[in-house]
């Protein structure tokens, strides 16, 4: 007789940046998983390379949901930099304004990945809190105050400087050389920038000024997640020197070890082989590549890789994506008509146990693959291995359990990748929601004009015939019409 085994889920495992080495997962506090991943410099359009780091860490937080953790994860917006104000000045724009344009673009972009970020703080909503924490900083004796009025962050006086990165040689610091002349080591960095005429300032007790980069982190994770939690990420550019600085004035502030837990950084989006960048000039816009491929597509092309390592972009992988995509939404309709038109059995076929056999197998194997360190791309091969057992060996009319179990890990697998929505949950049928919302606006607009003209009897009628259909209108002072669908 055939008989079924129900294995136990391993552990979570996952890469630190620092120490580069895997460990067991185990939270600060047990369940909780406080994650804070760096987000952008809103100076431009979000391109594939942000994506690729966003999507990343989406699925990171996904699979922890998923194994049943509570996590709350913030992602900043750097809403005041060099770059910010190079490119008003170029563009003789105001600095906000540049802002504004690429914060709507970002959290376009992120709402069409299906991306949800719990908290989303900004730099300049928390100057008072970065101008605290670099006082205390100062009246500690991690920081000085240059001539100049700018702030730095005196790196000889955290001892385990360069331990994330790996860079252990202070030649290898060097940074912000412009300043050099005022700092007491090239390595210093600034916490404060001093103003300059032109650029937008706060005023703070040492001088009128705008806060460094690196400091924000440090600021705003510690507010929303407290002054010790799981996980910091980021693109691997950010290690050094971003990451390493906010690891040194956290740690000497805070006066804990470890401020984060476990270092993750995600490996670059490459084109031909180079890093996606604005600076470089080989940047695909996020929003162009959605429109041509769809956020489904996408998200199944990034994650088809693992996080950590370098992808660059193809056509053809894309196309993959795509063919896989149909693939995967094929088997779980097929699976949907299996179930809907079986009735539970009395007995299972040994036949039927050893296919349930091989599904539970491909669900183990996503586990463990995503338990390892995030490991999608060999997730993903597990659940396209699923996609050829229900192709092959789950009889249509037959398979009711088979096909129950198959379906669930379809379910587990679109909760980590987020491209199997449509199929699953009928998002098909919110899209015709949005028809209707678009219609009935469009209606209300027009009755709207109507009485504009004085045309109260049609206006009336208009009315009266969606109240018969559910929809109430209530009209407002000043002409404003707002619209409720009232079932009875
Ligand atoms: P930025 O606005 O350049 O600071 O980038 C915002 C986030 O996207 C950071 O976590 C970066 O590390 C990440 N990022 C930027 N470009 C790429 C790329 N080409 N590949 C992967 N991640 C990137
Ligand atoms: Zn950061």
């Amino acid at each position: 007789m055939q008989t079924l085994a129900w294995t136990e889920l391993p552990s979570i495992k996952v890469f630190n940046t620092l120490g580069r080495k895997l460990e067991t997962f185990t939270p600060f506090k047990p369940g909780l998983v406080r994650m804070y991943v760096c987000g952008p410099t809103v100076y431009d359009y979000t391109h594939l390379g942000h994506a690729r780091t966003y999507v990343a860490f989406d699925a990171i937080k996904r699979y922890f949901r998923l194994r049943g953790f509570n996590v709350i994860h913030v992602q900043n917006i750097t809403d005041i930099d060099d770059k910010i104000i190079n490119r008003a000045r170029s563009e003789g724009k105001d600095w906000r304004e540049i802002v504004d344009i690429y914060t709507k673009d970002y959290f376009e972009m992120l709402e069409k990945l299906k991306i949800k970020v719990d908290i989303h703080p900004r730099v300049t909503e928390h100057i008072n809190e970065i101008i605290e924490f670099i006082q205390e900083l100062i009246d500690k004796g991690y920081a000085y105050v240059a001539p100049s009025g700018s702030v730095y962050f005196e790196v000889d006086k955290y001892p385990d400087y360069g331990s994330l990165s790996g860079l252990k040689n202070p030649e290898e610091w060097r940074q912000e050389v412009e300043v050099l002349k005022e700092k007491k080591k090239p390595y210093d960095f600034a916490l404060w920038k001093a103003w300059k005429p032109g650029e937008p300032y706060w005023e703070a007790p040492w001088g009128r000024g705008r806060p460094g980069w690196h400091i924000e982190c440090s600021v705003m994770s510690s507010k929303y997640l407290g002054r010790q939690f799981e996980i910091h990420g980021g693109g691997q550019d950010l290690i050094f020197p971003h990451h390493e600085n906010e690891r040194a004035q956290s740690e000497a502030l805070f006066g804990v070890k470890p401020w984060v837990k476990y270092w993750l950084h995600t490996g670059y989006l490459t084109v031909h082989g180079e890093k996606m960048s604005k600076s470089l000039g080989n940047i695909i816009p996020l929003r162009e590549a959605v429109k041509k491929w769809g956020a489904e597509t996408l998200r199944l092309w990034l994650l088809s890789a693992h996080y950590r390592t370098q992808l660059d972009y193809s056509e053809d992988a894309l196309e993959q994506a795509r063919a896989n995509l149909r693939r995967l939404r094929m088997a779980v309709e097929d699976l949907r008509k299996i179930i809907g038109s079986v009735t539970p059995p009395a007995k299972l076929t040994d036949r039927e146990v050893k296919v349930i056999t091989t599904v539970e197998k491909t669900y183990m194997e996503f586990h463990n693959a995503m338990s390892n360190d995030f490991n999608t791309a060999k997730a993903l091969a597990a659940i396209m291995e699923l996609v050829r057992i229900v192709n092959r060996d789950i009889v249509p009319g037959e398979m009711y359990v088979a096909a129950v179990r198959a379906y669930r890990v379809f379910e587990d697998f679109n909760y980590v990748f987020g491209v199997l929505d449509d199929v699953l949950y009928g998002v098909v049928k919110l899209e015709h929601e949005k028809m209707v919302e678009d219609l009935v606006n469009l209606i209300v607009r027009v009755r709207g004009e109507l009485r504009k003209r004085k045309l109260y009897d049609i206006a009336d009628e208009i009315r009266a015939e969606l109240r018969r259909l559910g929809i109430q209108l209530y009209d407002y002072p000043g002409g404003k019409t707002v619209w409720r669908l009232e079932r009875t």
